[in-house]
């Protein structure tokens, strides 16, 4: 199925702008469902985020099985798309990081919460999911298997964001523009709310009118930054 290249230029950037933004580093992968097959998902061959380019991007189905790898290796991880594409529908675009500052959240008794409006997207609250409860044994933590990744996007059910202990976060949205937004702004609400909490005392977060407002008004406004950051990731 012919694809839009200005698509694959978005997955690109994206790849890369994450790498720019702290979420992905050496490792962690984006994709986007396939706009003509809901049934298949692009994303890159395995390497590297920010050595990402159009001729990298392979077609998988649901399995997570690529459609045409012709010999190109394929992320270990990658039933973490497969998985969250199937059970929702309204999803276009995923990421899964290693994103530093959630992982504190991710093993502790703090829950993520949003605590300044960019993040509001936060406001349903941030589940957690815990390899080791799903597999029922001691793992390498990875999502290596569709039963793992069946369980990860039943942790993540309706929302937007969930924690992996130990490892990352795996995090969903309509397009590439809003997972990109909500990857780098839930690094960045973890990042602050570790320093509130240093701080000592409460903290004061959005309570849940103030999130629904501000998800409503700053969801508006994703292709802003969007287009900032993929001018300057296409523009080396
Ligand atoms: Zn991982």
């Amino acid at each position: 199925m012919p694809l839009d290249p200005g698509l694959i230029d978005d997955l690109v950037a994206a790849n890369r702008i994450l790498v720019d933004q702290g979420v992905l580093d050496g490792y962690g992968h984006v994709s986007v469902r396939h706009p003509a097959d809901p049934q298949r998902y692009l994303m890159s061959r395995s390497i590297a985020p920010e050595l990402v380019t159009a001729a990298d991007v392979m077609e998988y189905d649901l399995d997570s099985n690529p459609v045409d790898a012709r010999g190109r290796a394929t992320y270990l991880e990658r039933f973490i798309h497969g998985e969250v594409y199937r059970v929702r529908p309204d999803v276009r675009a995923v990421v899964h990081d290693h994103s530093p500052s959630v992982i504190p959240f991710g093993v502790s008794t703090a829950p993520l919460r949003p605590l300044y409006h960019m993040s509001a997207f936060l406001g349903g609250g941030v589940p957690v999911f815990d390899i080791k409860t799903a597999s029922g044994q001691s793992t390498d933590m990875l999502v290596r298997t569709a039963a793992l990744g069946k369980s990860l996007a039943q942790t993540l059910g309706t929302r937007p964001v969930a924690l992996m202990r130990g490892h990352g976060a795996v995090v969903v949205g309509a397009s590439l523009p809003l997972v990109v937004f909500r990857a780098v702004y839930t690094e960045m609400n973890a990042r602050l709310q570790a320093q509130a909490l240093a701080l000592g005392g409460p903290v004061t977060y959005l309570d849940d009118e103030e999130a629904r407002r501000a998800e409503a008004s700053v969801g508006g406004t994703v292709t802003r930054p969007w287009e900032l950051w993929r001018r300057k990731a296409l523009g080396r």
